[in-house]
């Protein structure tokens, strides 16, 4: 049978390109979850997805009842969940105050880890009942969230400190909105968001690979520089973004071959092992990557957790 991927956030970007290459195999169902319906739905047509390749479920990450409700709405189709891939994002580097999502969390972290922990929490029964030969449940982490890398190198770095500001809940009001407690930086919230994503891929592996099967992944595409993710950022920096990373970086990858590479993670039959957060050479061959101190600590990743199980009814 088809397999049948579910992806985060796939009416752009990585998760676009990588649900079209999946779909383009032939041997896999997509379901996009999208917060705009229209734009996904134009977005597939537009990148030529066969009809019957995908379904698009609302999903809105800032919202705790949209991710519970998308949940029901996809066991509703009663496909089988072979992979969950955990993709959406926000980045809001220029912005001067913290927004907020609905259940009151900051916004970066909200929306990439706390929307996304409580989705993959809940799709980790349907991922443990699928009969599919390998199950996946992957998390997009990031370089910059890294601080063992060059990118992860530029101020202001990933730091969740003693996590104080996540356990009062981000909140902003008698709390701070970031995770260390400091001043709200929405670059350095984002960063943040990504760390927690590799804690959470790796915590995910610890509990669970052993009783469950289910390969726990996380990877680094590339710096695919001409997504919508920097939608917010200054014109100058937009236009000068990609070819910076094209020519002196060279970290740069078009959303494509991002694509072909996630869609490497979610399938291919030599990437199964779990607990690896992967990278590409540039010869673009995978290869299992360091992560950096603070993205690998076990007794961190076990706080996150356990913070976030509490900020999204779990615990
Ligand atoms: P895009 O902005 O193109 O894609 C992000 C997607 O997330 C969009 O489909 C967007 O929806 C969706 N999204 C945002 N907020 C929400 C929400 N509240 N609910 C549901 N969906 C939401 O950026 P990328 O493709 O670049 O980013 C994809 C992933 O790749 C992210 O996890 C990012 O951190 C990661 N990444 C990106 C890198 C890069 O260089 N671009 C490098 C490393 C990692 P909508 O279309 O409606 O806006």
């Amino acid at each position: 049978r088809k397999g049948t991927a579910i992806i985060t956030g796939a009416s752009s970007g990585l998760g676009l390109a990588t649900a079209k290459a999946l779909a383009d195999t032939g041997k896999w169902h997509v379901i996009m979850g999208c917060r705009d319906f229209l734009k996904a739905s134009r977005a597939a047509k537009a990148a030529g997805m066969e009809k019957d390749s995908y379904t698009i479920v609302h999903l809105d990450l800032a919202s705790l009842d949209s991710v519970r409700q998308f949940v029901n709405n996809v066991r509703q189709l009663e496909m089988p969940v072979d992979v969950v891939v955990c993709n959406a994002a926000v980045y809001q580097p220029t912005a001067k105050e913290p927004s907020f999502t609905a259940d009151g969390f900051e916004m970066s972290v909200g929306v990439n880890h706390l929307g996304h922990f409580l989705l993959a929490r809940e799709f980790l029964a349907d991922l443990t009942s699928s009969d599919y030969p390998s199950k996946r449940l992957i998390i997009v982490g990031s370089i910059t969230g890294n601080t063992n890398t060059l990118a992860g190198n530029v101020p202001p770095k990933a730091n969740l400190g003693d996590l104080r500001g996540l356990a009062g809940g981000l909140s902003g009001v008698g709390s701070s909105a970031m995770i260390d407690g400091g001043e709200f930086d929405g670059a350095k919230a984002y960063k943040d968001s990504k760390v927690c994503n590799m804690l959470t891929m790796q915590e995910f592996h610890r509990r669970y690979h052993d009783e469950t099967g289910v390969t726990f992944a996380s990877l680094y595409p590339g710096c695919i520089a001409t997504t919508g993710l920097f939608r917010e950022h200054i014109p100058l920096f937009r236009l000068l973004f990609p070819p910076f990373q094209k020519y002196i970086t060279k970290g740069y990858v078009s959303e494509e071959e991002a694509g072909k590479r996630l869609a490497q993670v979610v399938s291919e039959p030599s990437l199964t092992k779990s607990g690896v957060y992967w990278s590409w050479n540039k010869n673009s061959a995978s290869f299992e990557n360091q992560l950096s101190e603070e993205a690998s600590d076990p007794e961190k990743a076990k706080k996150v957790w356990e913070l976030s199980e509490k900020l999204v009814g779990l615990a």
